[in-house]
Protein backbone atom coordinates (compact mmCIF):
# COMPACT_ATOMS: atom_id res chain seq x y z
CA UNK A 1 0.00 0.00 0.00
CA UNK A 2 1.64 3.87 -1.29
CA UNK A 3 1.45 6.42 1.52
CA UNK A 4 -0.31 9.62 1.05
CA UNK A 5 1.67 12.46 -0.03
CA UNK A 6 0.50 15.06 2.98
CA UNK A 7 0.26 18.48 1.88
CA UNK A 8 -0.95 21.51 4.15
CA UNK A 9 -1.58 24.47 2.78
CA UNK A 10 -1.48 28.26 4.67
CA UNK A 11 -3.43 30.76 2.97
CA UNK A 12 -5.15 34.02 2.90
CA UNK A 13 -7.79 32.82 0.34
CA UNK A 14 -8.52 29.06 1.15
CA UNK A 15 -11.71 29.69 -1.17
CA UNK A 16 -9.10 30.13 -4.35
CA UNK A 17 -8.42 26.51 -4.02
CA UNK A 18 -11.92 25.09 -4.49
CA UNK A 19 -12.16 24.21 -8.17
CA UNK A 20 -8.69 23.56 -9.66
CA UNK A 21 -7.58 20.77 -7.31
CA UNK A 22 -11.20 18.63 -7.16
CA UNK A 23 -10.77 18.16 -10.64
CA UNK A 24 -9.18 15.51 -13.18
CA UNK A 25 -6.03 14.22 -11.98
CA UNK A 26 -5.72 15.62 -8.86
CA UNK A 27 -9.34 14.61 -7.67
CA UNK A 28 -8.41 11.46 -8.77
CA UNK A 29 -5.68 11.51 -6.71
CA UNK A 30 -7.52 12.72 -3.61
CA UNK A 31 -9.83 10.22 -3.64
CA UNK A 32 -7.39 6.52 -4.70
CA UNK A 33 -5.62 8.26 -0.96
CA UNK A 34 -2.42 8.92 -3.08
CA UNK A 35 -2.81 12.83 -1.98
CA UNK A 36 -4.24 13.95 1.77
CA UNK A 37 -4.56 17.86 0.85
CA UNK A 38 -5.46 20.02 3.53
CA UNK A 39 -6.05 24.49 2.93
CA UNK A 40 -6.11 26.48 6.04
CA UNK A 41 -6.79 30.00 6.49
CA UNK A 42 -4.17 31.63 8.40
CA UNK A 43 -6.52 34.03 9.64
CA UNK A 44 -7.47 30.97 12.29
CA UNK A 45 -3.99 31.51 14.19
CA UNK A 46 -4.71 35.58 14.95
CA UNK A 47 -6.09 36.80 18.20
CA UNK A 48 -7.23 39.92 17.23
CA UNK A 49 -10.52 41.23 16.80
CA UNK A 50 -9.24 42.20 13.34
CA UNK A 51 -7.54 38.85 12.62
CA UNK A 52 -4.58 40.72 11.77
CA UNK A 53 -2.14 39.06 9.67
CA UNK A 54 0.06 42.04 8.41
CA UNK A 55 1.96 44.96 9.34
CA UNK A 56 4.04 48.12 8.51
CA UNK A 57 8.00 47.17 7.55
CA UNK A 58 10.46 48.65 9.56
CA UNK A 59 12.76 50.97 8.07
CA UNK A 60 9.74 52.59 5.93
CA UNK A 61 8.44 51.66 2.01
CA UNK A 62 5.72 50.42 0.29
CA UNK A 63 3.37 47.57 1.38
CA UNK A 64 2.61 45.86 4.18
CA UNK A 65 4.69 42.70 5.15
CA UNK A 66 3.08 39.12 6.61
CA UNK A 67 3.79 39.31 9.87
CA UNK A 68 5.44 35.89 11.65
CA UNK A 69 3.63 35.09 14.65
CA UNK A 70 0.27 33.89 12.82
CA UNK A 71 2.75 31.99 10.47
CA UNK A 72 4.90 30.31 13.35
CA UNK A 73 1.89 29.54 15.35
CA UNK A 74 0.35 27.75 12.37
CA UNK A 75 2.91 25.86 11.57
CA UNK A 76 3.63 25.02 14.81
CA UNK A 77 0.29 23.31 15.23
CA UNK A 78 0.53 21.91 11.72
CA UNK A 79 3.51 20.39 11.56
CA UNK A 80 4.03 16.63 11.49
CA UNK A 81 7.41 14.75 11.97
CA UNK A 82 8.90 14.65 8.74
CA UNK A 83 7.02 17.93 7.45
CA UNK A 84 9.13 20.02 5.38
CA UNK A 85 7.93 23.61 5.20
CA UNK A 86 8.39 25.24 1.89
CA UNK A 87 7.39 29.40 0.93
CA UNK A 88 5.98 30.35 -2.57
CA UNK A 89 8.19 33.57 -3.30
CA UNK A 90 9.06 35.28 -6.44
CA UNK A 91 12.29 35.72 -4.70
CA UNK A 92 12.87 31.63 -4.10
CA UNK A 93 14.74 29.22 -6.19
CA UNK A 94 13.31 28.60 -10.08
CA UNK A 95 10.28 25.56 -9.40
CA UNK A 96 11.08 23.13 -12.20
CA UNK A 97 10.18 19.33 -13.33
CA UNK A 98 13.33 18.41 -11.39
CA UNK A 99 12.04 20.06 -8.18
CA UNK A 100 8.52 18.62 -8.54
CA UNK A 101 10.02 15.40 -8.92
CA UNK A 102 12.34 16.10 -5.62
CA UNK A 103 9.02 16.37 -3.74
CA UNK A 104 6.69 13.77 -5.16
CA UNK A 105 7.70 11.08 -3.01
CA UNK A 106 5.59 9.52 -0.81
CA UNK A 107 7.01 9.97 2.48
CA UNK A 108 7.55 13.58 1.58
CA UNK A 109 4.89 15.61 3.72
CA UNK A 110 4.60 19.21 2.95
CA UNK A 111 3.55 22.33 4.52
CA UNK A 112 3.02 25.35 1.87
CA UNK A 113 3.18 28.85 2.99
CA UNK A 114 1.40 31.48 0.67
CA UNK A 115 2.15 34.96 0.76
CA UNK A 116 0.27 38.42 0.00
CA UNK A 117 1.01 41.90 0.18
CA UNK A 118 4.55 42.02 -0.07
CA UNK A 119 5.23 39.28 1.14
CA UNK A 120 6.94 37.49 4.52
CA UNK A 121 8.82 39.29 7.68
CA UNK A 122 12.27 37.68 7.08
CA UNK A 123 12.29 35.33 10.23
CA UNK A 124 9.56 33.05 8.75
CA UNK A 125 12.19 32.81 5.66
CA UNK A 126 15.04 32.83 8.29
CA UNK A 127 13.69 30.38 11.00
CA UNK A 128 10.83 28.01 9.77
CA UNK A 129 11.32 27.21 5.97
CA UNK A 130 13.10 24.37 4.89
CA UNK A 131 12.96 25.47 1.04
CA UNK A 132 11.62 28.65 -0.97
CA UNK A 133 10.21 27.90 -4.63
CA UNK A 134 9.21 30.71 -7.43
CA UNK A 135 7.03 29.39 -10.34
CA UNK A 136 8.47 31.75 -12.77
CA UNK A 137 10.30 35.40 -13.00
CA UNK A 138 7.03 37.41 -12.68
CA UNK A 139 4.95 38.47 -9.31
CA UNK A 140 1.58 37.43 -8.84
CA UNK A 141 -0.78 38.98 -6.28
CA UNK A 142 -0.53 36.05 -3.68
CA UNK A 143 0.76 32.69 -3.27
CA UNK A 144 -2.55 30.75 -4.04
CA UNK A 145 -1.68 30.15 -7.66
CA UNK A 146 1.83 28.86 -7.39
CA UNK A 147 0.93 26.55 -4.40
CA UNK A 148 -1.58 25.37 -6.86
CA UNK A 149 0.98 24.51 -9.65
CA UNK A 150 3.24 23.40 -7.18
CA UNK A 151 0.42 20.58 -5.94
CA UNK A 152 -0.66 19.87 -9.99
CA UNK A 153 3.15 19.39 -10.87
CA UNK A 154 4.25 16.86 -7.94
CA UNK A 155 0.93 14.85 -7.62
CA UNK A 156 0.87 13.76 -11.89
CA UNK A 157 4.40 12.39 -10.59
CA UNK A 158 3.42 10.63 -7.78
CA UNK A 159 3.28 6.34 -8.09
CA UNK A 160 0.00 5.44 -9.16
CA UNK A 161 -1.30 8.85 -10.23
CA UNK A 162 -1.07 8.63 -13.73
CA UNK A 163 -2.68 5.83 -16.10
CA UNK A 164 -1.31 4.38 -18.54
CA UNK A 165 -2.74 6.33 -20.94
CA UNK A 166 -1.61 9.58 -19.37
CA UNK A 167 2.46 8.74 -18.66
CA UNK A 168 5.08 11.16 -17.52
CA UNK A 169 7.67 9.42 -19.37
CA UNK A 170 8.77 11.49 -22.86
CA UNK A 171 7.16 14.54 -21.11
CA UNK A 172 9.34 17.95 -22.00
CA UNK A 173 12.16 18.32 -19.35
CA UNK A 174 11.77 14.35 -19.18
CA UNK A 175 14.85 13.99 -20.80
CA UNK A 176 16.41 17.46 -20.56
CA UNK A 177 14.56 18.19 -23.51
CA UNK A 178 11.24 19.38 -25.17
CA UNK A 179 8.37 17.39 -26.10
CA UNK A 180 8.51 16.45 -29.92
CA UNK A 181 5.58 16.75 -32.07
CA UNK A 182 2.39 14.70 -31.84
CA UNK A 183 -0.31 14.03 -34.15
CA UNK A 184 -3.33 12.34 -33.87
CA UNK A 185 -6.61 11.23 -36.40
CA UNK A 186 -7.20 12.23 -38.81
CA UNK A 187 -4.16 11.95 -41.18
CA UNK A 188 -4.77 15.02 -43.56
CA UNK A 189 -6.50 17.98 -41.70
CA UNK A 190 -7.32 21.30 -43.98
CA UNK A 191 -4.67 19.97 -46.15
CA UNK A 192 -1.66 19.01 -43.61
CA UNK A 193 -0.53 15.79 -43.48
CA UNK A 194 0.88 13.94 -40.83
CA UNK A 195 4.85 13.19 -40.93
CA UNK A 196 4.90 10.17 -43.77
CA UNK A 197 7.70 8.62 -40.65
CA UNK A 198 4.81 8.46 -38.05
CA UNK A 199 2.59 6.50 -40.22
CA UNK A 200 5.87 4.00 -41.63
CA UNK A 201 5.69 1.25 -39.26
CA UNK A 202 9.31 1.55 -39.18
CA UNK A 203 10.06 2.38 -35.06
CA UNK A 204 13.64 2.63 -35.03
CA UNK A 205 13.39 5.73 -37.38
CA UNK A 206 10.18 6.73 -35.74
CA UNK A 207 12.30 7.19 -32.45
CA UNK A 208 15.23 8.98 -34.42
CA UNK A 209 13.12 11.71 -35.52
CA UNK A 210 11.81 12.49 -32.55
CA UNK A 211 14.59 12.63 -30.63
CA UNK A 212 15.76 14.98 -34.09
CA UNK A 213 12.26 17.23 -33.73
CA UNK A 214 12.82 17.32 -29.66
CA UNK A 215 16.36 18.50 -30.18
CA UNK A 216 15.47 21.08 -32.74
CA UNK A 217 12.21 22.26 -30.90
CA UNK A 218 14.54 22.44 -27.59
CA UNK A 219 17.15 24.74 -29.33
CA UNK A 220 14.66 26.72 -30.97
CA UNK A 221 12.53 28.02 -27.84
CA UNK A 222 14.70 26.80 -24.78
CA UNK A 223 18.95 27.15 -26.13
CA UNK A 224 19.05 27.35 -22.35
CA UNK A 225 18.02 23.49 -21.52
CA UNK A 226 20.31 22.29 -23.91
CA UNK A 227 23.65 23.88 -22.28
N1 LIG B 1 7.50 41.82 -2.61
C1 LIG B 1 7.67 40.46 -3.06
C2 LIG B 1 8.93 40.39 -3.93
O1 LIG B 1 9.28 41.38 -4.55
O2 LIG B 1 9.55 39.31 -3.97
C3 LIG B 1 6.47 40.00 -3.87
C4 LIG B 1 5.27 39.69 -3.03
S1 LIG B 1 3.92 39.06 -3.98
C5 LIG B 1 3.05 40.50 -4.41
C6 LIG B 1 2.87 38.34 -2.77
C7 LIG B 1 3.02 36.85 -2.59
O3 LIG B 1 2.62 36.19 -3.79
C8 LIG B 1 4.40 36.32 -2.29
O4 LIG B 1 4.69 36.41 -0.90
C9 LIG B 1 4.31 34.88 -2.75
O5 LIG B 1 3.76 34.02 -1.79
C10 LIG B 1 3.35 34.97 -3.93
N2 LIG B 1 4.04 35.00 -5.23
C11 LIG B 1 3.95 35.99 -6.15
N3 LIG B 1 4.66 35.70 -7.25
C12 LIG B 1 5.20 34.47 -7.05
C13 LIG B 1 6.04 33.63 -7.81
N4 LIG B 1 6.50 33.98 -9.01
N5 LIG B 1 6.38 32.41 -7.30
C14 LIG B 1 5.96 32.05 -6.07
N6 LIG B 1 5.16 32.83 -5.29
C15 LIG B 1 4.79 34.01 -5.76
Amino acid sequence: MIRAVKIDVLTLFPGMFAGPLDESIIKRAQERGLLELRIHDLRRWTHDRHKTVDDRPFGGGPGMLMKPEPIFEAAAALRRERTKVILLSPAGRKFSQAAARELARPDNDLLLVTGHYEGFDERVREALADDELSIGDYVLTNGALPAMVVIDALTRLLPGVLGDDESARDESFSEGLLEYPQYTRPAEFQGMKVPAVLVSGDHARIEKWRREQAALRTSKNRPDLLK
